[in-house]
């Protein structure tokens, strides 16, 4: 068992402690990534300047910590739901 699955988990809704092994609440795990379709260039991106476009976006990167950077492209989290409070997530997880 690692420290993680030792602590104390409570519902991220209600607060309600979860007991693990009792079957009482759901793991929701979420993984967000930016659009991962590699660029598509048209014909009149390719005669722009790329180089000059790429130096501007390195230096708008580099105005921002690595952290940053990825979670801008991307996020994984985990939360923890008791069964009701998972029911009423479930009808409209995105509300
Ligand atoms: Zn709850």
């Amino acid at each position: 068992m690692s420290a993680d699955e030792l602590s104390p988990l409570f519902c991220d809704r209600c607060v309600r402690e979860l007991t693990p092994g009792k079957g009482n609440f759901y793991v929701i795990k979420i993984e967000a990534v930016a659009d991962p379709t590699p660029p598509c260039f048209t014909e009149e991106d390719l005669e722009a300047d790329i180089q000059g476009e790429m130096r501007a976006l390195m230096d708008e990167l580099h105005g921002l910590s690595q952290r940053e950077v990825i979670a801008q492209v991307h996020a994984r989290l985990n939360i923890y739901l008791c069964t009701p409070c998972y029911q009423k997530w479930i009808e409209n997880p995105t509300g």
